[in-house]
Order: structure tokens, then sequence, then C-alpha cells
């Protein structure tokens, strides 16, 4: 008797001083609580319903799930009928469940001519795949181009970071010179130091080029800067881009050249290159013009496509709150069928992103079982295009079925692994929003170690559909498994993960096994419930942690909604 008090009163102590730190650390956030109704429609999360799905969408009859071909087509209604028997109301458009994507597939072909025309020597061709890529973002059959040259540096304009490439220099019609990545840094408090922002990526840079007025945008290939070897770059563009069909400004002529390629060409311009990549270091730095022009037939392929989004939508039990929602993401395109390709050729897709379908299904199904429901509606969207450069999440934060300032939270799914209990959940990009919290503490009891990013520097956050609905502002992360499971040590499974990555990742052999063990698709599935439910019912804004980068976009969307 004296025994179990003296257990007592420690637990009670241990609760109320946990509950006392987690007030201390972010007192503008009550911790929420699940209610019984959330935990019975939890319940009915089930492992085996998830593995069912990934079994029949990872199927060889649906041929790869490709972006706008028929296998693509059959998982999307798959997954609108799922929806429906689930039902959710269909929140595509004109009253279905799809909501129309409209692409373009864009491919340079060999005709394609880039020269460099220095004002004082012999102009200079360039060898196409060996010498530089292009792809004409424009979507252009043939573009022609014969401009100046402007070497900008890092082609970055980050205000939060006090940072400028461009200094109000008029670059239209121009062609921009620049560098990968963003200006090194330690400090974490300027370009968040060793992790890369958005800023560093390649496709920021050809955006801000197109808002600036560019026709074309040449982005300097080192392989340190870039984390990449040339051979990357020119594999992955020698095919076919594909594109939102006409969304905004964009570049004729989208490219990189070798680093020894931009050598002779700022040499021919008198100057050295080494010279300009230490003055690019600085705040200070201005653009410089070169007196070089760059020469230009762009010849394109061009392949008008459309695919589609399916989005469902769960209405909230408050009159006023359900005009707010919180979205479940997880994109269920994968690569198709590879014609010409000897030996199995169908990408089947099963852990990417079969299994984050799976989860996505049953999480709606626990939502539509709930009674009550949750105040705020809940949205749940399988999107198209991620593995063509989240195309499908891009269109979907331009045009959500509710505007995204009053979207509240985003939770996105992409290859959850099914190998049994997990330990640990990774969700980089969480601390970035004031719901962190409240992940903590849902983590905790679900007896989950938050595993933090092992690579920031590899800038994960921007590869996934999450990264679409930040862009509007929607705080947003994924919820994937970490390396620890049940049973095994932290090695198993990060040589778990090792061999994915090096022997199935976009592989054919990405296949449903009958031995898979989806206890850990289920686990983060309810966890995901957990969090969703919370953001639906939560007093307080979820936002992003002040001087986030995507604090702007938030703040912009929000008085869009206002006005
Ligand atoms: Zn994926």
């Amino acid at each position: 008797m004296r025994k179990s008090f003296v257990v007592f009163f420690v637990i009670l102590f241990l609760v109320l001083s946990l509950a006392a730190g987690s007030a201390r650390r972010k007192p503008h956030l009550a911790s929420a609580r699940l209610s019984p109704a959330a935990i019975a429609a939890m319940q009915n999360i089930n492992p085996e319903r998830i593995r069912a799905h990934v079994r029949f969408l990872s199927d060889d009859l649906l041929e790869g799930r490709g972006t706008g071909q028929r296998g693509g087509d059959i998982a999307a209604n798959y997954i609108a009928t799922e929806f429906a028997l689930a039902g959710l109301k269909p929140a595509g458009d004109g009253g279905t469940y799809l909501q129309k994507v409209p692409m373009v597939g864009v491919t340079a072909l060999p005709e394609t001519s880039f020269t460099l025309a220095p004002a004082k020597s012999q102009p200079m061709p360039l060898r196409l795949a060996e010498d530089y890529v292009v792809s004409n973002q424009a979507q252009q059959p043939s573009s022609d181009i014969d401009a100046d040259i402007v070497f900008v540096g890092y082609g970055i304009t980050a205000p939060e970071y006090n940072w400028d490439d461009y200094k109000g220099a008029d670059l239209h019609g121009k062609v921009l010179l620049m560098l990968v990545n963003e200006p090194p840094s330690d400090d974490p408090k300027f370009f968040k130091g060793k992790a890369l922002t958005y800023y560093g990526r390649w496709t920021y840079k050809y955006e801000e080029a197109a808002r600036k007025g560019a026709v074309g945008a040449i982005i300097i290939h080192k392989t340190d800067m870039a984390s990449y070897g040339w051979d990357v770059v020119r594999n992955s563009w020698s095919g076919e881009e594909a594109y939102l069909r006409s969304e905004g400004p964009k570049l004729a002529a989208a490219s990189w050249i070798q680093l020894e390629t931009a050598r002779g060409l700022v040499s021919a311009a008198g100057m050295d290159l080494d010279r300009l990549m230490t003055d690019a270091r600085s705040r200070d730095f201005r653009p410089v013009p070169l007196p070089v022009k760059l020469q230009a037939h762009i010849v394109s392929k061009i392949r008008p496509f459309d695919s589609n989004n399916v989005i469902g939508l769960l209405p909230g039990s408050d009159p006023k709150l359900k005009s707010q929602a919180v979205i479940y993401s997880a994109h269920y395109d994968h690569l198709g069928i590879v014609a010409g390709q000897s030996g199995d050729n169908i990408y089947n897709g099963a852990l990417d992103n079969a299994t984050g379908c799976g989860v996505l299904l049953e999480i709606a199904r626990a939502f539509s079982l709930a009674k009550p429901r949750p105040a705020r509606s809940i949205l749940f969207a399988s999107v198209t295009g991620e593995e063509k450069g989240l195309l499908g999440s891009e269109y979907l934060g331009k045009h959500p079925p509710i505007p995204a300032s009053r979207i509240v939270l985003d939770l996105n799914y992409d290859d959850i692994p099914p190998l049994g209990a997990p330990e640990e959940t990774e969700v980089t990009g969480a601390e970035r929003t004031t719901f962190y919290s409240i992940v903590e503490s849902t983590a905790r009891d679900f007896r989950l170690t938050i595993r933090p990013d092992a690579r920031p520097e590899a800038g994960h956050y921007y590869r996934s559909d999450h990264f679409s609905l930040a862009r509007v502002g929607i705080p947003s992360f994924s919820i994937n498994e970490g390396v620890k499971y049940k049973g095994h040590d932290s090695a198993w499974g990060m040589k778990q993960a090792e061999d994915y990555t090096a022997h199935h990742y976009h592989q054919p052999s990405d296949e449903y096994h009958s031995e898979m063990d989806f206890t850990g698709d289920a686990a983060m599935a309810r966890f995901g419930f957990a969090l969703g439910w919370k953001a639906a019912t939560l007093r307080e804004e979820i936002g992003w942690v002040k001087g986030d980068e995507f604090e702007p976009a938030r703040e912009k969307s929000i008085a869009a909604g206002q006005n």
C-alpha cells in the first residue's frame, strides 16, 4: 500500500513537472489532449488495411502509376472511390473528387545550340549535355536568345537575411549567370548556417531570375557546392522536364553549365571566376555585366498532358470553425513504365508512395468514423506529379479548395517503410512551426523519440509535397519513422534505409512483398491522426516560428484572405 502511494506521488510529480516544463517553453500554445471520441476513432486504424491498399496500388496492373498515364489515372480513381466509401465530400472540380492539373512536358532536342559570343574574341560554341543542359520553361517549341550575360552572384533576394544580390539592377531581357547553393555560413541566423534554405535550391534561382524579367539563367555547376556531380545534372536534364502549364513568368533558357565552361566564359570577359565567386560572398556584391552574349537557339518537343489531384473533405462540426481545415497529403504518382528498358520496367513504387496513400486512406476512414467530428474540417489530398517536381502539390497550393489562409496545418506522408514498430519519428520542419510543442508532447504520448534531420545541408524539407504548401504559407511538415525499431538497434534500421536507397529507391524493385510489416505505417497514421485532430480542435492559431522563411508567405495569404 505504502509503496504504491510513493509510486503515485512520483508519477504525479513527474506529470506536473512535465506540464510545467512544456508550459514554460511555449506559453502561447496550451497542450491539447485527445477526446475519448478521437481515441475511439483512432483505434480503427488497421495495419492490414494499409497493406491491402499498398498491395493494390503497387500491383503491376497499375503500371507504376505514371503521371498522366493510365496506371496513374486508375490509382486516382481508386483513391477517389475510397474517399467516397469513407463518406468524404468531393472537393475537386465541379462536384468531383478530381482536380485537374494541367501540365506540359518539355524535351530539349539535339538541334538546340548555345554559343558564347564575347565582345572582343571568337564565339565559343558549347556542346549540349557535355558543357551545358537547358530546358525551355516558357514552354515554346522554339526560342531564340541573343542577350548580354550578367553575373548575379548567388541570385538571391532574401530580406530576412538582409541579402540582395540584385541591388535593383534592371535585368529585363538579360541572361543571368549565377552560383548554386547559398552564401556559406556557420551562423544559424544567416541562411540557417550549414542547413540549406530554399534560396540555395536551383528551382528558386530560376523563379527569381524569371521574376526579374530575365530571359535565361545559367547556374554554374560546382560539385562541392551542389553536393552532386555533373553526371547527375546531365542525366536528370537529358529527358523530358515537366511543368505546370502556363503558371507565372518563365525562362526561355533555364540552364546549367560545367564549371570549366563557366571559367572559359568569365575569362573571355577578361575576368576571373574565382575572384567573382569570392566577391559574391559579400553583402555588398552588385551584379557584374560581362561583355559576353549568349546566342541560343532552343528547340524543344512540347507535350501537353493532364493529370489529377484527388481531394476529399470531411466537414468540421463547429459552425464557425468548419470554414478552416487541416489537410493531409500523400502523392500517388510514381515513375510509371520506362519503355524500351529490358527486364522488369514497371516502377511499382510500393514504398514510394503506395504506403503514404494507404496511410492517408486509413486516416480518412478513421476521421469519418468519429462521433462527434473535430471542430475544423479535414481535407485529404492525394496529389499527382510529385516525381515530376512536386507539380500536383504546387497546383494544389495555388488552387486550394479552401483558401490557404484558412488551412491551419498540412501533414504529409511520403515513403513510410513497412519494417515493424517504430520507436522514433522524423518530423523535419515541425520545429519551424508554433505547433511543435504539441508535436513533442504527442510524440511522448506515443512513446516516439523525435529524431533530428541527419543531413540538414541536403535540404530534404524542400523535396516533398509539404513544401509546396509551406510556400503558400501553410504550416507544413512530413511525418515518417526514424531508424530505431522495436527489437532492433538503430544500426539495423540504418542498414535497412541504406539498402533501400541503394537498391530499391526509384527502381522497379520497389515492390510489395507479403512479409512486409505495416505496424509502423499504422503507428505513423495514428500519430498523424492525433496531431491532425489536435490541430483541428485547437483554440490558438498555428503559425511559423518568428523569422522563419515562410512567415511572410503566411502573412501575405492572411492579408489577402481578409480583403
Ligand atoms: Zn515519394
